[in-house]
């Protein structure tokens, strides 16, 4: 396409001249104007690309005041075409910025050469002002911040998002160093950072920000910054730039703000990793570490470690009988004991209720995990305050160590829990390192529970009775029903092997169901054949764990309907751990078994925690004084004192008192003297079964 020309031009000779020439070199030249007001007009009308400019024209205004209002007000350039070359003249000229002077009379190579270069710098210049403005709504309208550094590391652009994340305007932050307009720390470190766009003047690469990094922004907030680059703009993009010489001419910095997304990925792997309660990581993070570090033994066999399993002393009681909200903060409390007594790197995790677990990293030798673990039995023993209350606890301990052998998981978890068993059947406050000899005795625990259920469902299991014999009269007042395990190889084994195991598994409901069902059968026989006196009771063990479930009374009343007997004949023997581990709901059940009729003893006390608060507390009938308090009563002043004092004290409560474990015709003869009511062991008769009973017919001999 033609480009056109504007001549203006006030002596139309000359105008008409130029035309000529112009319409030959190839222009569109048919607009003149001789005076510089219809120029301007024209110039508005038709929009040439080109105006020829004479100076001295018709009218107020001379060509260069002309040049100049159109330079202001539309984008045409402007060349001059005349016949003045003095300084003045020059000099006025050149503040319009003119694309070209032409010196009148002048030949036509020059005019042509003259227009031909203005036209194609205008060209570029048009070019380049539309790339900037292109340039210039990008940066306004991306979210990513850009700043924009010299050579020297001086801030020379801001875009609004990098006003708005930084807090510095662009007129604040112009000619300051970018360190100051872009202030990173690390954000666990909090340590600021490496000015990155000196960084990257030096080096002439792109550089990354690492990750978790905090801008600070001029009002001191902070935000998540990420995917920070420094590179060095080119007119080509975002790479190093290098100027005609070769050397770097400046920065620019993008970032973004990404708090919100690294708050959601936080968030996420807070839940999927963390324990809610304590804030402590959960057992998949406790995992997760557990694999890193048995990777750690893999690459390197001298790399040592421990696994500690933790459980509380007593929490359930805690917890049942203060309350959860009590519970939860005694856990919080654990929790932090427990940081502070393992160094930053090692890991504590709660796996689950009052269960936590640790991993001692990098250690020296065996010895060190035992320390650790003296360490936090000894943080653990100091008393802790929640709502205004001492709680007192301790906990028991497993440790595990690596070894090149121990490479699964599981296998790791498996053996700090059998350790920790082990420390917990030592008592309160102890810990135990694993060895071999533990996982065998497990084993063959495992194997007793499975021989168990096969012995309930085998009929194996039988009751051996033992009398309880009156002291003044001598006489058979009833017997106490004590369950035995036949096993077809081991022959007759004790509760004391299989009761505890059975109270783990929850077996021991059955069995003791089955018990007392056996015993009513026996009583009924036995007052059937009216051996003994009429108001012969049967005494049948309960185990605590019936008290953990509420409907616990259900089943009892049920068999004694069933069997048709008298409920006064029936007497349930407790310990005083069912009464402390679930003393409110212990309580009602005890309400409840007196209400139907049925009698109380309180068993083995003495050995527990022999309050004398209990026997005033709950509604009971008969106090059994735990053989310990009966061994050697004529010798031992001690026990003699202590049983002596209780007789009392039961006696003015009520209760009716029976000896266990009477072995000798002297510890008889004390309990006589000081009018124990009853007593039970084996002076009389061990615990038989029904065919030696009869046998002995026990009965006659102690009559007579
Ligand atoms: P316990 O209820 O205190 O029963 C008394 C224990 O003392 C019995 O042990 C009995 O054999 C033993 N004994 C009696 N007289 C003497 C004596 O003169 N000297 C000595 N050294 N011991 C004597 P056994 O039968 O081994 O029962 C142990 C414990 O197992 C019982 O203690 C009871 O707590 C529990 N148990 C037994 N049968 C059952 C049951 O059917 N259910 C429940 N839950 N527990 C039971
Ligand atoms: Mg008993
Ligand atoms: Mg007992």
């Amino acid at each position: 396409m033609k480009a056109n020309i504007l001549i203006v031009e006030d002596e139309s000779i000359v105008a008409q001249d130029l035309q000529f020439i112009l319409e030959d070199l190839g222009y569109n030249a048919s607009e003149t104007a001789n005076s510089g007001e219809l120029a301007i007009q024209k110039a508005a009308q038709i929009n040439p690309d080109l105006i020829l400019m004479d100076i001295r024209i018709l009218g107020e205004i001379d060509g260069i005041t002309t040049a100049q209002r159109i330079l202001q007000q539309f984008d045409i350039p402007v060349v001059y075409l005349t016949a003045y070359a003095d300084d003045d003249t020059i000099a006025r000229a050149k503040l319009t910025s003119p694309y070209g002077y032409i010196i009148k009379p002048f030949e036509e190579r020059e005019l042509r050469t003259t227009i031909e270069i203005a036209l194609y710098k205008h060209q570029q210049e048009k070019q380049l002002k539309e790339n900037s403005q292109w340039l210039k709504t990008v940066l306004n309208s991306i979210g990513d911040g850009v700043i924009a550094t010299d050579d020297q590391g001086t801030v020379i652009f801001l875009n609004p998002a990098a006003e708005e994340l930084t807090g510095w305007s662009l007129k604040q932050a112009v000619g300051r160093k970018s360190a100051e307009v872009f202030q990173i720390v690390d954000a666990t470190t909090r340590k600021t950072l490496a000015d990155p766009v000196v960084k990257v003047l030096k080096t002439g690469e792109t550089f990354h920000l690492p990750k978790d990094i905090l801008l600070i922004k001029q009002d001191g907030q902070e935000i998540c910054v990420n995917d920070s680059i420094a590179p060095i703009v080119s007119h080509q993009g975002i790479v190093p730039l290098d100027d005609s010489q070769g050397n770097l001419v400046g920065t620019v910095i993008i970032f973004r703000d990404v708090t919100e997304q690294r708050l959601a990925v936080q968030n996420l792997h807070r839940k999927a990793f963390y324990d809610s309660l304590t804030n402590l990581p959960n057992r998949d993070w406790f995992i997760e570490r557990l694999t890193d570090a048995v990777e750690r033994v893999k690459r390197n066999p001298d790399y040592l470690f421990a696994v500690l399993f933790l459980d509380l002393d007593r929490f359930k009681i805690i917890n049942d009988s203060l309350g959860h909200p009590v519970g939860d903060k005694l856990l919080v409390a654990v929790a932090k004991r427990l940081l502070q007594a393992v160094r930053s790197f090692d890991t504590v995790a709660r796996l689950g209720g009052d269960e936590f677990a640790i991993i001692l990293e990098s250690l020296h030798n065996p010895h060190e995990s035992c320390k650790v673990a003296q360490r936090i039995q000894q943080e653990l023993s100091a008393p802790f305050m929640i709502d205004g209350q001492e709680i007192l606890t301790n906990c028991s301990i497993g440790i595990v160590l690596s070894s090149i052998d121990h490479q699964k998981i599981d296998d790791l978890m498996r053996d700090a829990d059998i350790a920790m068993y082990r420390a917990k059947e030592q008592g309160r406050g102890c810990y135990e390192i694993f060895d071999t000899e533990m996982r065998l005795q497990v084993l063959a625990t495992s194997r007793l529970e499975n021989e168990l259920r096969v012995a309930i469902a085998e009929n194996q299991l039988i009751v051996h009775y033992q009398p309880i014999v009156s002291l003044p009269t001598q006489e058979i007042t009833g017997f106490e029903a004590l369950v035995r395990w036949q096993h077809p190889q081991k022959g007759l084994i004790s509760p004391s092997e299989f009761i505890p195991l059975a109270e783990e598994m929850g077996l021991i409901i059955t069995i003791d169901l089955w018990v007392l069902r056996e015993a009513c059968c026996q009583l009924k026989i036995w007052q059937e054949q009216d051996l003994y006196s009429s108001s012969i009771t049967i005494s049948v063990n309960l185990s605590s764990r019936h008290f953990r479930q509420p409907d616990c009374l259900d089943e009892i009343e049920k068999i004694i309907d069933e069997m048709k007997i008298e409920p006064s004949c029936i007497k349930l023997e407790i310990t005083e751990t069912t009464l402390l581990e679930n003393t409110a709901l212990a309580a009602a059940i005890l309400a409840k078994i007196k209400a139907l009729g049925i009698a109380l003893s309180l068993d083995d006390f003495g050995t527990g925690y022999s309050s004398l608060s209990y026997l005033q507390q709950f509604p009971l009938d008969v106090l059994k004084i735990d053989r310990c308090f009966v061994r050697n009563l004529h010798q031992n002043t001690k026990n003699a004192t202590i049983a002596k004092a209780l007789i009392e004290i039961a006696h003015q409560l009520d209760l009716t008192v029976v000896a266990e474990g009477v072995e000798t015709e002297a510890e008889l003869a004390f309990l006589s003297q000081h009018s124990c009511d009853g007593i039970q062991g084996y002076f009389f008769s061990p615990p038989l079964g029904i065919t030696e009973l009869s046998k002995l017919e026990i009965e006659k001999v102690l009559l007579k």
